[in-house]
């Protein structure tokens, strides 16, 4: 998955503005990548969750960017998310793994208070016992 913030990274990087005179050189590069490298974690392993990742990274890093380079950064910014999240429509399970290390579990908790441990599908991240939990989510979400 960090090929994803990586390449995002990438191509920043020789537009981020130089840090406040005083402050560690490399501070507005490593702020940069970390909040690449969160978005796509936050992404990989919790995407149901997740709205409009690409703004999200966008508000997160801009302020690094002077002003004439700001569309360029949305566009960067846009089109990794983009394939990123393609990746994970495609891949739901490895993209998980590849920022976790562990296989990813159904988001629904038993009745004993833990985390249900069985394979979620991914359109939803529910396992098919909890399906219903999906369903009522969808409901809450058009309610609000
Ligand atoms: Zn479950």
């Amino acid at each position: 998955m960090y090929q994803f913030s990586r390449a995002i990274y990438r191509e920043l990087a020789p537009r981020i503005l130089p840090p406040p005179l005083g402050a560690p050189a490399m501070r507005n590069r490593v702020a940069v990548l970390h909040a690449c490298e969160d978005a796509i974690t936050r992404l990989a392993i919790d995407r149901h969750n997740f709205a409009r990742p690409e703004r999200t990274l966008f508000c997160d890093i801009r302020s690094y960017f002077p002003m004439w380079a700001q569309g360029e950064v949305h566009r960067v910014v846009s089109r990794y998310v983009g394939y990123a999240q393609q990746f994970l429509v495609e891949h739901p399970h490895e993209g998980y793994t590849a920022v976790n290390g562990a296989p990813p579990h159904c988001r629904a908790t038993t009745r004993k208070g833990t985390d249900c441990q069985r394979t979620p599908l991914p359109r939803n991240g529910y396992c098919p016992s909890h399906q219903h939990l999906a369903d009522t989510e969808d409901r809450e979400l058009v309610a609000a």
